[in-house]
């Protein structure tokens, strides 16, 4: 009889909230579908694919198309099937059984999540009160710890915080560990290391087209690192990992700078426009805590978390939650409207 290995028996299927809503605010995504001249683009793409043959192992032309958009030399650039491809090979290539890793809370949780099929022992870094990394302390932990692998997205998902330039340059320069930035959301910020990413012999940079560029459903990460670990990348990774229609898809996306920087303004000002309101309705209530956020999203600390999430759920409105917090994305005006519309009512019909 077939046992399951005690790493795998217990684990269960990643499963997003189900069920149909109006209004969804849980995934950072970007609100809005890519408009139809890109679309009509795609269409015209997707006709000339080869479906008979393998894609392209290093996705050249896609390769091209973001390095053009992030101005990095394509050569430094390894394509995947999501950032959490990449998340997943890293841990699985860049370890060996027992190497140690440090992750910091709150973060995203994929990080934690394959460390332990990667049999990667993980050790967790807690952020201050104000939910902010403590640099010094965490090069301190790093680096007495004797730890290989430090990966942390940078602003970070859940909290909307994030660490400036010159603290990201200071804690890569300090610490032997290989570091892994997820700037996912560096596109609604301006602290980016990309430019600098050949200074640093221990450095990768995520990047992904989930977020600001709005094509979560083409599952397109991006690694970028110095030539030796991009070399190491593209050797590990399954051949066609990048099918050829994200890949001629994600070409296309990469070059319409126009639409994604005027795109960036839109959900930079709908996450103000959130902020602000949060804030304000925070004002009239106890035991709520706001965090401003350099990202598309708003976190928020409430005891009622859970009372609030059900509230507005029950209009069709979806959020994150976290223990006892919320985060919501900043989705379009009207969806920002609505939401903060909604929790204006939540204490309303409570009392
Ligand atoms: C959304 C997100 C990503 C993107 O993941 P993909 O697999 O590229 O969709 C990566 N990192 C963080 C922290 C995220 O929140």
């Amino acid at each position: 009889m077939y046992e399951l290995n005690d790493k795998i028996k217990n684990l269960v299927p990643y499963e997003p909230i189900s069920g149909t809503y109006a209004i969804r605010l849980d995934a950072n995504e970007c609100p809005e579908n890519l408009p139809d001249d890109i679309r009509a683009e795609f269409a015209e793409r997707l006709g000339n694919i080869a479906f008979n043959r393998y894609p392209d192992p290093m996705a050249t032309r896609l390769v091209d198309s973001f390095s053009e958009y992030y101005a990095v030399k394509p050569e430094l650039v390894t394509a995947g099937n999501g950032s959490d491809e990449l998340i997943f090979l890293i841990e699985a290539a860049f370890m060996q059984k027992g190497d140690k890793m440090l992750v910091v809370s709150p973060d995203f949780s994929m990080y934690n999540f394959y460390s332990s099929i990667c049999e990667v022992s993980c050790r967790t870094f807690y952020k201050n009160e104000a939910l902010d990394i403590d640099v010094d302390a965490l090069i301190e932990t790093v680096n007495r710890d004797n730890i290989d692998l430090l990966m942390f997205s940078n602003p970070c998902n859940p909290t909307g915080r994030g660490i400036t330039r010159a603290d990201a340059e200071k804690l890569v320069r300090s610490v032997n560990a290989l570091v892994i930035l997820d700037e996912a959301y560096m596109d609604f910020w301006t602290e980016s290391l990309l430019d600098k990413i050949e200074d640093y012999s221990n450095l990768i940079i995520f990047r992904t087209a989930s977020k600001l560029v709005g094509a979560a459903a083409l599952r397109l990460g991006f690694a970028v690192a110095n030539p030796a670990i991009s070399r190491a990348l593209k050797a590990v990774k399954s051949p066609y990992n990048v099918n050829s229609v994200s890949q001629a898809f994600g070409e296309v996306v990469y070059r319409h700078k126009d639409y994604l920087q005027k795109r960036q303004k839109t959900i930079v000002n709908h996450t103000k426009i959130l902020y602000n309101g949060l804030v304000e309705w925070a004002r009239t209530r106890q035991d709520v805590t706001v965090y401003s956020t350099v990202a598309n999203f708003v976190f928020m600390k409430t005891g009622c978390s859970r009372d609030i999430w059900d509230y507005l759920k029950q209009q069709s409105i979806v959020v994150r939650l976290m223990g006892d917090c919320l985060r919501v994305t900043a989705g379009t005006e009207q969806e920002v409207a609505a939401v903060l519309g909604a929790l204006r009512t939540y204490g309303e019909n409570r009392v």
